[in-house]
């Protein structure tokens, strides 16, 4: 008998939660016992008292909760980190990732793949700004980052236990997901699924949300931003030195009065923007490192299955491995 569990990050979506347990006790797939990890990232609704009750009719059901919201990455990360079983599936709770689609993932992972992965099929729901700034990023993020980026490739997706183990090492504060299942390599597939429309509620991501992730997706797989700073820094030094030895010559051979004020105003324009861009992408990068070298746990959980959680310096090293101390 297999065992899968369903991982899914929950953020307010108290409206979504009986739906999606109705559904996922509608699926039968011979020979696998599915259960179900919900990760309650700090919600303000009911969504916990929702969890708790569910949890305390069917034992195939548990959860986490988050002492507050952590995102849906943390969430993510808790999930694998508390996930029993031989597989997970990462699915989102308002039901856009289609529950139907299971027989075929848990079939592809009976077959040997080890990451068997959704690729969106239908993006007509997608404004004409967000569709074409998609198509730019992923333009960008294959130019400057050697590990290829799965097009169209999210989070709905089944690991096998061995990929889990490999994500559950990779504790950066700065998470990018998308690019860390590429970075971890194994067996992948790909299969089409249409995104549903959500059930409930309105979705958390904004357009400036998403253009943050793509910045975070470039500079978390990539320092080619940094070469720009200094190609660019090459480039306008090899200009400025041509520009020199022309003035030179015009001012000696022909006697020529040097133009001032605009040539002047154009060029330290030019190099005051290159180098505050320069200094912007450094900034980015050393940010990062700040944000790193606090190296705090990534999240904290309040409650599992019921049990408070007290956090001791020990546990908290602990938690790094995917355990914490509880406190009855
Ligand atoms: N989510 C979360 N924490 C957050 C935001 C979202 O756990 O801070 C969960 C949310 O409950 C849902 C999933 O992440 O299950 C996807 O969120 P959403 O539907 O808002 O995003 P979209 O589908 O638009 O990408
Ligand atoms: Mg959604």
């Amino acid at each position: 008998m297999d065992n899968v569990t369903l991982i899914v990050p929950c953020y307010n979506e108290q409206e979504n939660i009986p739906e999606f347990y109705r559904q996922v006790k509608g699926i039968k797939i011979p020979d696998c016992r599915i259960s179900c990890l919900f990760v309650d990232d700090g919600s303000h609704d009911n969504t916990k008292s929702l969890l708790q009750e569910l949890s305390s009719q069917d034992e195939s059901i548990s959860y986490i909760s988050f002492s507050r919201n952590f995102g849906k990455e943390a969430a993510m990360l808790a999930g694998l980190d508390y996930a029993e079983g031989d597989a997970v599936v990462i699915m989102d709770a308002d039901l856009q990732h289609p529950m139907d689609k299971l027989p075929e993932m848990v079939e592809y992972w009976r077959q040997g793949y080890d990451d068997v992965c959704g690729r969106r099929v239908d993006r007509a729901d997608e404004s004409w700004v967000k569709r074409n700034f998609t198509n730019l990023f992923y333009y960008f993020y294959q130019k400057v980052s050697r590990y290829p980026l799965q097009r169209n490739v999210g989070d709905f997706r089944l690991l096998d236990k061995r990929c889990v183990a490999a994500i559950r090492l990779m504790r950066e504060t700065n998470r990018y997901t998308k690019g860390i299942y590429t970075w971890i390599g194994y067996n992948k597939k790909e299969f089409p699924y249409e995104v549903l429309p959500r059930f409930a509620g309105t979705s958390t991501w904004s357009f400036m949300a998403l253009l943050k992730l793509a910045l975070e997706g470039i500079t978390s797989f990539s320092t080619v931003p940094l070469k720009i700073a200094s190609v660019l820094g090459l480039g306008v030094s090899v200009l400025a030195l041509c520009y020199m030895i022309y003035i030179f010559i015009t001012v000696l051979l022909y006697g020529d009065p040097v133009a001032g004020y605009p040539t002047i105003m154009v060029t330290l324009l030019l190099l005051g923007g290159i180098q505050l861009l320069s200094l912007g992408i450094i900034g980015e990068y050393l940010g990062k490192i700040f944000g790193e070298s606090k190296d705090r746990p990534l999240y904290l959980v309040d409650e599992y299955n019921g049990e408070k959680f007290i956090y001791r310096p020990v546990s908290v090293c602990r938690e790094r491995a995917g355990t914490a101390v509880r406190k009855e």
